[in-house]
């Protein structure tokens, strides 16, 4: 069992909040399972997310906070406070489904500013787009046409795609027939479809734009609820600095 993969819930089971599972190995305070709802800070494709929270219950013992959760060599080891684990232990665990929520409908909006933006002006991604907490991403754009009006009007087309409620997809294509049918992504460094292996993962917006991306997801648009640009701010040489964010629930 140790030498094969933990099970990504998030993954083959993308609602589900809880579950069982057993300690395969540990290093020191670190710790692998056989499958793990919580999905670690990924960079395989270029738009990283923060990693999940949540809790964790030892069989027979205490409640303790999931402290880390990280990627190594394809491996993902996990950390929790105040705990002594041993392979064989089994664990309740219970994901931060209003963080993985929030952060989801983030990252959909992320790929709707990204698209709306490429469709007006001519950009080029500085750094990897990226997902923070609190409902934030972070675009780095260099373009000499960007001004505050083509930022409002591309934040004027995505809120038309929220009100559409368009559904979003996932899919695993060869990387070869994937490449006709994404979007490309200006990165400065790198080939604008990122992604290991021969098969990619693809988020589809349905007739909006199609990236490569392991991150998670809203379902539809419409759970986005409005794109709000946070901070709007030219630096040196053309970037700007933009951050959008979606409200958090409960904010009427
Ligand atoms: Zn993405």
């Amino acid at each position: 069992m140790s030498s094969e993969g933990t099970k990504r819930l998030w993954e083959t089971e993308p609602g589900r909040k809880t579950a069982l599972a057993e300690v395969v190995e540990t290093r020191g305070a670190e710790f692998r399972l056989d499958r793990t709802l919580f999905r670690p800070k990924s960079r395989a494709y270029r738009h990283p997310q923060r990693a999940d929270g949540g809790t964790v219950w030892v069989q027979g013992g205490d409640k303790h906070d999931l402290v880390a959760v990280v990627e190594r060599g394809g491996a993902i080891w996990h950390r929790i406070h105040g705990a002594d684990l041993s392979a064989g232990d089994d664990l309740q665990l219970h994901l931060d489904q209003d963080q993985r929520e929030l952060d989801s409908r983030a990252h959909t909006a992320m790929h709707l500013l990204l698209r709306a933006v490429t469709q007006i002006v001519d950009v080029t991604l500085v750094d990897d787009p990226e997902v923070k907490g609190g409902g934030r991403f972070r675009l780095d754009l260099r373009g000499w046409s960007i001004r505050p009006d083509v930022l409002a009007e591309a934040v004027d087309r995505v809120d038309t795609w929220i009100e559409q409620d368009v559904p979003v997809d996932r899919a695993y294509d060869p990387r070869d027939v994937a490449e006709h049918k994404l979007d490309p992504q200006p990165f400065e460094e790198g080939q604008p479809y990122p992604g290991p292996g021969t098969t990619i993962e693809v988020v589809r917006v349905d007739g909006v734009c199609a990236y490569p991306c392991d991150g998670t997801h809203a379902d539809r648009t419409g759970e986005l609820d409005e794109l709000v640009l946070r901070e709007a701010d030219p630096r040196q040489e053309g970037v700007w600095m933009v951050v959008g964010e979606v409200p958090k629930p409960g904010r009427y």
